[in-house]
């Protein structure tokens, strides 16, 4: 008992909600950002957030396609389109360009670190608070001069993608509601709500496409039901309901993947490899019991025989409508983030484990 309370203690210390970042000019008390996005295991930072958490104002010319940032020594200029700052006259090579995502334009780490600290005059303290990415770099150097000249990267490792990408099926929709509980909330809603907070997740902390059977309360053909997980990189599939029973005691989530994987022995080396649905099932089930979530189990169904035969598939019974006490739980948005942080966790974990296998480590 102590140490489960000591581990959801340590789980809930370590494990920030959002990707977030710390920043503020060295000495001054750091201004945390949760508006970063992770892309190929590097933080994308609104440029806007950045600078004014180091006390420099600037604006976006949407003319000219560049933001403007005002130094002491003059403007400074950055584009989606460029992977040069330009400054005072000359041009200076960043080590990632800026992006637009979600509507913003995002600088890296290695932009806060290098150039911005070179534009503010002084060390800048960084911390990225995302512990799955290599943390805490920080610039000692304040020369004007010395800086520009070459990039620094004190980063030790830049990881790949661990996976390609992901779909989401989020059961049911439209005239088809799914099941509905006694107070009229319906199936479709709470799958929609998981899924897109599912997707929020990967799509921040990963940085990879994720696809989406629906996005909004609407009936899929089969075909659109399936069409996500038909992309060339998708890795895995997860497929959202929620279930109702006769008995108002039943109450957990339930994991189920294709019969004939459940059945499959895991002896060989080969049949472990075909089997990786078993895996992400295991690995979701520990995910979810972490965050204090029960878990019925791994069963097989007969219903999973859709799509790719090898492609990591599971179908997620969030809990039941039945259980009045989970039916209210899972009509807030709070236990529906923890659902989706606990997914996502388990996602991650079989991505590194993935990875693990096929570097050899095992
Ligand atoms: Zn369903």
């Amino acid at each position: 008992m102590r140490s489960t309370l000591l581990l959801i203690i340590f789980l809930l210390f370590a494990e920030p909600l959002l990707a977030a970042v710390d920043i503020a000019p060295r000495g001054k008390k750091p201004l945390r950002l949760e508006d970063v996005y992770q892309q190929d295991g590097v933080p994308y930072i609104a440029v806007e957030d950045v600078i004014g958490a180091v006390g420099l104002k600037g604006h976006w010319n949407s003319v000219k396609h560049i933001f403007r940032i005002r130094t002491r020594h003059g403007w400074a200029e950055i584009s989606p389109a460029s992977s040069y700052l330009k400054f005072s006259g000359e041009f200076y090579p960043l080590k990632e360009k800026p992006r637009f995502i979600d509507g913003r334009l995002r600088v890296t780490d290695s932009f806060v670190l290098n150039q911005l600290s070179q534009l503010v005059g002084r060390p800048i303290y960084f911390r990225n608070l995302d512990p799955h990415t290599d943390t805490i770099i920080s610039e000692e150097s304040s020369s004007i001069d010395r800086l520009f000249s070459f990039l620094l990267n004190k980063k030790s490792r830049r990881s790949g993608p661990l996976i390609r990408a992901v779909a989401i099926d989020p059961g049911h929709g439209g005239l088809d509601t799914g099941v509905i509980a006694v107070d009229g909330f319906k199936e479709k809603q709470v799958n929609l709500a998981v899924a897109k907070k599912l997707a929020k997740q990967l799509k921040m902390k990963l940085g990879v496409p994720i696809y989406l059977s629906r996005d909004g309360d609407y009936e899929l053909t089969v075909e659109q039901r399936l069409e996500p997980a038909s992309h060339e990189e998708v890795d895995l599939w997860l497929l959202l309901h929620t279930q109702a029973a006769f008995s108002p005691t039943l109450q957990g989530v339930t994991l189920f993947i294709r019969a004939d994987e459940v059945v499959a022995s895991p002896d060989t080396e080969e049949v472990v490899t075909e089997n990786s649905s078993l895996q992400l099932a295991q690995q979701l089930a520990l995910a979810l019991r972490e965050s204090d979530i029960t878990v019925n189990g791994i069963y097989p169904s007969g219903l999973l025989s859709l799509g790719r035969g090898n492609l990591p598939t599971v179908q997620i019974e969030l809990g039941f409508l039945s259980h009045p006490e989970e039916l209210a739980q899972l009509q807030t948005s709070g236990y529906q983030e923890r659902l989706a942080q606990a997914i996502y966790q388990g996602i991650r974990r079989f991505a590194q484990l993935e990875k693990e296998k096929k570097n050899g480590f095992n």
